[in-house]
C-alpha cells in the first residue's frame, strides 16, 4: 500500500499516477492538508496496550491475547470456515473465520506467535473468537490507545491511521491564540490523572497529540462525552473559527454600499408609511413597533441590512414587512416580497396588497406579481412594469429573483418563512440582487424561532429582531394527544365543530420516503372524512364540504380549494403538509395532525399555529399511532408531550434542537455552510460565549493570527467544496 505522503495527497506535477481509491476517499472527506488529517479525530479507541491471559478472559470480554498457533484447519461443516487454535500457556482459544484468504492461513500457520483482539465467546470449556483482528506478535505493545477514526468503505482504517500518524509528524501547530485570549478553564471531572474541578487549559498541540493517542489510563468517558480538557481546547478552537469567519463576513459586508432609505420630502403628500398605519384595522403591538424601528434604522444607513425577523406563528410579522416596504417605497425605491411557494405568497401577501394597492394606485404605482406558472402575456406585462419602475412592489415566489427579472431600482428584498436560509444561500441571493454596485437590504422572516445558541453560532453574521408578544385577543390553543385507535371520536368532534360554524384542518401523515404515498394517504383520508361527514337528513345534520389540498395539484386548483376554505363554505380541509406555513384562516379552530409522531417539533408547532388565530377557543389534536408494538417509543412520547406542555415557540425550538441536533434543525439547505464537528451547542455554551467575545478582539488586535486560525479550521473545507 502506498505510504500517504504530502505529494500523494496534494495536486502537483502533471505526470501523476491516478490516485488510488483510498486517496480519492481522503480528498472526498476533505482530508487534504496535514492539518485536516490532524483535525480528523477518533470516534473511539481500542485498547491494545495490554495482553490478557486466556484463562482470565470471560465470556463477552473484548480482549487482546498473545498466543501461539497449535492447529489450523479448514472445516467444511456446517459451512466452510477456517478454525485456528491458539494457546498461551494459561489456556487455549479457537479463532473462527467464515471468510479468509490464503494470506490469512499463512500468517496463522502452526507455530506462529500472534496478537489477537476480539470478543470472547464461551467460557472455561471452550473459548472462541469470531473474526478477531490478528497480527504477528512483533515489537513492543503500543503505549497509547489505538484510535478508531470515522471513515468510509473505500478508506481502510489502517490506511487512515497511517495517514493521520504521518500527518501528525509533519504538521506545524503554532498557537494562534494570542496571550491573554486563551479559552476559559472549564469544569471537568477527569479522574484518570488525579485532577478534579477546574483544569488548566491545554495547548492545541498537546490536545491533538493526546486525542489521537491517549494514554491508556485516561477516563474513557471524558473522551466519549468530549468533556476532557483536550476536547475542550479543540471545541474552543472550532467555535472561535466559526465566529471569526462569520464576523469577517459581517465586517466585509459593512464595507459595501446600499441605498440609504430615508423618506423623500414631498410637499403635500402623506408618506405611504403613515397612510398604511392609518388603514390598518388594528394598532401595532409594542413588539411590532420596536422591531419596525430597528428595521427602519438599518434601512436608513448606506450599508446593506441583513436582518432576521423572528416571531412565533401569528405574532404579526407580515405587517412589519409591509411597513418596511413602505419605508423603501417612500424613499423612491422598489421592494420585493418573496415566499417559498405560490400558495404562501398569495396567502401572506393578500391582506397586505389589499391595504397597499389603493395607496399605491393613488400615486400611479402598482403591485406586480411574479410566480412560476404565470401566463406569458401577463408575465411580460409584469416584467415591463418592474423594469420601468411602475411596479413599486413586487410580490411572488423565488421566481422574483431566479429569473430574468430586471428591476429599475430594487433596494429591499423581504423573504418570508425562510428560516433555513444559510450563509451560502444568502450570498447567492445577494449576488443576484446587486444593482449598479449597490447591494439591496435583506429582511428574512422566520416563524421558527432560532434558539439563542444557534443564533449566536450559525447566524452570528446576521442581526436579529424578535417579536416576543402576540397580538391581544388570542385564545390559547389546547393540545391533546390521542391514540389513533380513537379516531372515530375525533371525527365526531369535527362534525360538532363544523355544526357550530367553525372550520377544521386535517393534516395527513408525512411519509418521508415517498411523495406518492403521502398523496395516496391524503386521498384516502379525504374519502373517509367525506363519507363520515356526508350528513344525515333524519337527524337534521347538513353535509360538510371536505376539501383536499396537496403539493402536486395545479396552482389554479389549489387556489380554488383555498378560496372555498377561506370563504367559509368548506368545513374541513384535508391536506399534506403544504399548509405548514403561513395560511391564515381565523375561523379555523381545530387542527388534527395524523401520525403526529412522524413530524419534527418545529413542524408541529408551525402546523398548530394555523389555529388559534381568532377569538374562538382552539384545539390541536395530535393523533399518534403506536404501530405494532402497541406503545409509543420514549423519544416520540417525550416530543409529543413537549408539544402538549408548551405553546412557546422558543421553548419548542430549544427542545427540537436538543433532540435533532443543529444539522437537521438547520435543514439540508444549510449544507453549504460548515457545520460544527466537535462542539455541541447544547453543552458548550461557555465556550461559545468565550468565542463570541474573543473573535472581535482577535480581529482588531491580531488580524494575522485570526486569518491563520480561520485557514487552519476552514481552509480545507473550502477547498473541498470547490472540488
Ligand atoms: P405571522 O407572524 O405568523 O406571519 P401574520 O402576520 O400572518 O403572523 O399575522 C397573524 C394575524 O394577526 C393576521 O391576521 C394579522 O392581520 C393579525 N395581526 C397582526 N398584527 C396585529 C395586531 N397588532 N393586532 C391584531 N391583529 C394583528
Ligand atoms: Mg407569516
Amino acid at each position: 500500500m502506498p505510504r500517504p505522503t504530502r505529494s500523494s495527497t496534494s495536486a502537483s506535477s502533471s505526470a501523476k499516477p491516478a490516485p488510488s481509491p483510498a486517496q480519492q476517499a481522503l480528498v472526498k472527506l476533505g482530508l487534504v492538508r496535514d492539518i485536516d488529517l490532524a483535525l480528523h479525530l477518533p470516534l473511539r479507541y481500542e485498547d491494545e496496550t495490554r495482553i490478557t491471559p486466556i484463562r482470565s478472559a470471560r465470556d463477552g470480554d473484548t480482549v487482546q491475547i498473545e498466543a501461539t498457533v497449535t492447529a489450523s484447519e479448514v472445516q467444511m461443516r456446517p459451512r466452510r470456515q477456517l478454525v485456528v487454535t491458539v494457546e498461551d500457556g494459561t489456556g487455549s482459544c479457537e479463532l473462527r473465520f467464515f471468510s479468509f484468504y490464503p494470506s490469512h492461513q499463512k500468517t496463522m500457520a502452526v507455530g506462529a506467535r500472534l496478537r489477537v483482539r476480539g470478543e470472547i465467546k464461551g467460557g472455561f470449556w471452550g473459548r472462541q473468537m469470531l473474526h478477531p483482528a490478528f497480527r504477528k506478535a512483533e515489537g513492543d505493545l503500543p503505549a497509547a490507545l489505538t484510535p478508531v477514526y470515522p471513515t468510509v468503505a473505500q478508506l481502510p482504517q489502517a490506511y487512515l491511521r497511517r495517514a493521520v500518524a504521518s500527518a501528525l509528524t509533519r504538521v506545524e501547530l503554532p498557537e494562534t491564540l494570542p496571550p491573554g485570549l486563551e479559552p476559559p478553564a472549564v469544569p471537568s471531572w477527569v479522574r484518570g490523572n488525579g485532577q478534579n474541578g477546574l483544569l488548566r487549559p491545554w495547548s492545541l498541540r498537546e490536545a491533538l497529540l493526546f486525542l489521537h493517542h491517549p494514554a491508556p489510563d485516561v477516563a474513557l468517558a471524558t473522551l466519549q462525552d468530549h468533556s476532557h480538557p483536550a476536547w475542550q481546547r479543540l471545541k474552543a478552537e472550532e467555535l472561535l473559527a466559526q465566529q471569526l469567519s462569520q464576523l469577517t463576513a459581517k465586517r466585509e459586508r459593512a464595507r459595501l454600499r446600499a441605498p440609504a432609505l430615508r423618506p423623500q420630502a414631498q410637499a403635500g403628500s402623506t408618506p405611504l408609511h403613515e397612510q398604511l398605519l392609518g388603514v390598518l384595522p388594528f394598532s401595532l403591538t409594542a413588539a411590532q413597533r420596536r422591531v419596525g424601528e430597528e428595521i427602519a434604522r438599518d434601512l436608513a444607513r448606506p450599508v446593506p441590512m441583513h436582518r432576521l425577523l423572528q416571531g412565533d406563528v401569528g405574532s404579526g410579522k407580515t405587517v412589519v414587512a409591509a411597513l418596511a416596504a413602505t419605508v423603501c417605497m417612500d424613499a423612491g425605491w422598489q421592494c420585493a416580497l418573496m415566499a417559498p411557494t405560490e400558495i404562501l405568497a398569495e396567502q401572506h401577501f393578500a391582506k397586505l396588497i389589499g391595504w397597499l394597492q389603493p395607496l399605491l394606485a393613488a400615486r400611479g404605482r402598482q403591485v406586480a406579481w411574479l410566480v412560476g406558472g404565470q401566463k406569458k402575456k401577463e408575465r411580460a406585462e409584469m416584467l415591463a412594469r418592474i423594469e420601468s419602475g411602475e411596479a413599486a412592489l413586487v410580490v411572488g415566489t423565488h421566481a422574483v429573483i431566479q429569473e430574468q427579472v430586471r428591476f429599475k431600482n430594487l433596494a429591499l428584498a423581504v423573504i418570508d418563512e425562510q428560516h433555513r436560509f444559510g450563509v451560502a444561500q444568502r450570498l447567492a441571493l445577494r449576488k443576484k440582487l446587486q444593482h449598479a454596485g449597490m447591494e439591496p437590504h435583506l429582511l428574512m422572516m422566520s416563524a421558527t424561532p432560532i434558539p439563542r445558541t444557534l443564533a449566536m453560532s450559525y447566524y452570528a453574521d446576521l442581526d436579529v429582531s424578535t417579536i416576543d408578544e402576540l397580538p391581544p385577543g388570542r385564545t390559547p390553543i389546547v393540545t391533546k394527544l390521542i391514540a389513533d385507535s380513537r379516531k372515530d371520536e375525533v371525527v365526531e368532534r369535527i362534525g360538532a365543530q363544523v355544526a357550530a360554524g367553525r372550520q377544521v384542518y386535517w393534516v395527513c401523515p408525512l411519509i418521508e420516503e415517498s411523495e406518492a404515498l403521502d398523496l395516496s394517504n391524503a386521498t384516502a383520508t379525504h374519502a373517509e372524512l367525506s363519507e363520515a361527514l356526508q350528513g344525515d337528513a333524519a337527524h337534521g345534520r347538513a353535509p360538510v364540504m371536505v376539501g383536499l389540498l396537496h403539493s402536486r395539484m395545479p396552482a389554479a386548483e389549489k387556489k380554488a380549494v383555498m378560496d372555498l376554505f377561506k370563504g367559509g363554505q368548506m368545513g374541513v380541509l384535508v391536506s399534506t403538509t403544504v399548509i405548514e406555513v403561513g395560511v391564515d384562516v381565523p375561523n379555523a379552530s381545530l387542527m388534527v395532525i395524523e401520525h403526529a409522531e412522524r413530524f419534527g417539533l418545529s413542524q408541529l408547532h408551525q402546523l398548530r399555529g394555523r389555529v388559534g388565530r381568532g377569538a374562538a377557543a382552539s384545539a390541536c389534536v395530535l393523533l399518534y399511532s403506536t404501530g405494532d408494538s402497541g406503545r409509543l417509543g420514549e423519544t416520540a412520547r417525550d416530543r409529543l408531550k413537549a408539544m402538549a406542555e408548551t405553546t412557546d415557540g422558543f421553548e419548542i425550538a430549544r427542545r427540537d434542537l436538543e433532540i435533532r441536533g443543529p444539522g437537521e434543525f438547520l435543514g439540508a439547505r444549510q449544507s453549504g455552510d460548515a457545520l460544527l464537528r466537535f462542539a455541541d451547542l447544547a453543552t458548550d455554551t461557555l465556550l461559545l460565549e468565550w468565542a463570541r467575545e474573543t473573535a472581535p478582539q482577535m480581529l482588531d488586535r491580531h488580524p494575522l493570527l485570526a486569518e491563520r486560525h480561520i485557514q487552519r479550521w476552514l481552509g480545507g473545507k473550502s477547498d473541498y467544496l470547490k472540488a
